[in-house]
């Protein structure tokens, strides 16, 4: 019986955009990138968080702070603060807040627990050809347990789709390609100072690891549009070069939005790119035409 546990931070069933047909969808708490335009800031510590809505989202009416027994709340100008040193992740705010304004976020399952909640939905997966997509975070940052989840899975009869940063350890992270059905990997930027300016990592692995998983899956590269950091047709010509000699299958474009700024605000974090404004729908046509004129491959907006 397995029971090595890895951090979630959400299972999402019956989702139809993060491969084919009907999916569940597993997201790993922890990355090891800190991309700047990041939509979901929760993903990106490997240890369970609290998110906060900031008055007057509180009502700031204390019921939290009466029922932590840790003293990890406090009140303050901007509604309920939090001493994560001192938080148990009980839960027992969440469940009390009558205003849904604190919930805890990453929650260790095991191998087990997360393949019951999958196996819910088995007759779906058969029906509409879809499966299990493993997204994050980072799945490989906790690669054990993806990899006996995953083989798991595949014993079960479902497909496993990946999606990565590809910012890996390299030998586990290439089993864990080879056993995916299909993998998305994220390219944010070919010059590796402006990808270590705006992801605090080095982007060598992260190439190295797409040349050699594209040996062993199909793999389509998703490019995250961001105005003022790669939505330039110089960026459009470099991307469409690099990708030329390797057999990815497509190549998908995913428009900047700030959906996710919210939960920056949640989690007491600033975002750096707070103040970018949105990309016109011409300007994010016009990536798309330069690229496709310069690649073989499909390209598509997510
Ligand atoms: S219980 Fe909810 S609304 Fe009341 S202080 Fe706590 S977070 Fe704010
Ligand atoms: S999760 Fe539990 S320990 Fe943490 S703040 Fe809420 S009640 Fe307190």
């Amino acid at each position: 019986m397995v029971n090595k546990t890895a951090l979630i931070f959400d299972v999402q069933r019956f989702c139809l955009f993060d491969g084919e047909g009907i999916r569940t969808t597993v997201f790993f708490k922890g990355c090891p990138l800190r991309c700047a335009w990041c939509c979901n800031p929760e993903s990106q510590s490997p240890a369970p968080e609290l998110l906060i809505k900031p008055s007057p989202a509180c009502a700031s009416c204390g019921v939290c702070l009466s029922a932590c027994g840790e003293g990890a709340l406090s009140l303050g100008e901007r509604g309920v603060r939090a001493d994560l040193s001192r938080c148990t992740f009980c839960g027992r705010c969440e469940s009390l807040c009558g205003f849904d304004r604190i919930r805890t976020t990453g929650k260790a399952y095991t191998v087990d627990e997360v393949t019951e909640i999958i196996l819910r939905d088995r007759d779906y997966f058969a029906d509409s050809r879809g499966g299990v997509t493993l997204s994050g975070g980072e799945v490989a940052a906790q690669a054990d347990f993806a990899l006996a989840l995953t083989d798991r899975l595949r014993a079960e009869g479902i497909g496993v789709t990946l999606e990565t940063c590809g910012f890996a350890e390299p030998s586990s992270f290439l089993r864990l390609a080879e056993r995916a059905e299909r993998v998305y990997f994220d390219v944010k930027l070919l010059d590796e100072a402006e990808h270590i300016r705006y992801t605090g990592q080095s982007n060598k692995l992260i190439l190295a690891n797409l040349r050699e998983a594209a040996k062993l899956t199909e793999v389509v590269v998703r490019v995250p549009l961001i105005p003022g950091v790669n939505l330039s047709g110089v960026f459009a010509a470099e991307l469409a070069a690099f990708l030329a000699p390797l057999p990815v299958s497509g190549i998908e474009l995913l428009p900047y939005h700030r959906l996710g700024l919210g939960k920056y605000r949640e989690l007491g974090r600033a975002c750096s790119l707070a103040d970018t404004p949105l990309a016109s729908r011409e300007e994010n046509r016009a990536f798309f035409e330069t690229l496709k004129k310069q690649t073989d491959k499909p390209v598509r907006f997510r």
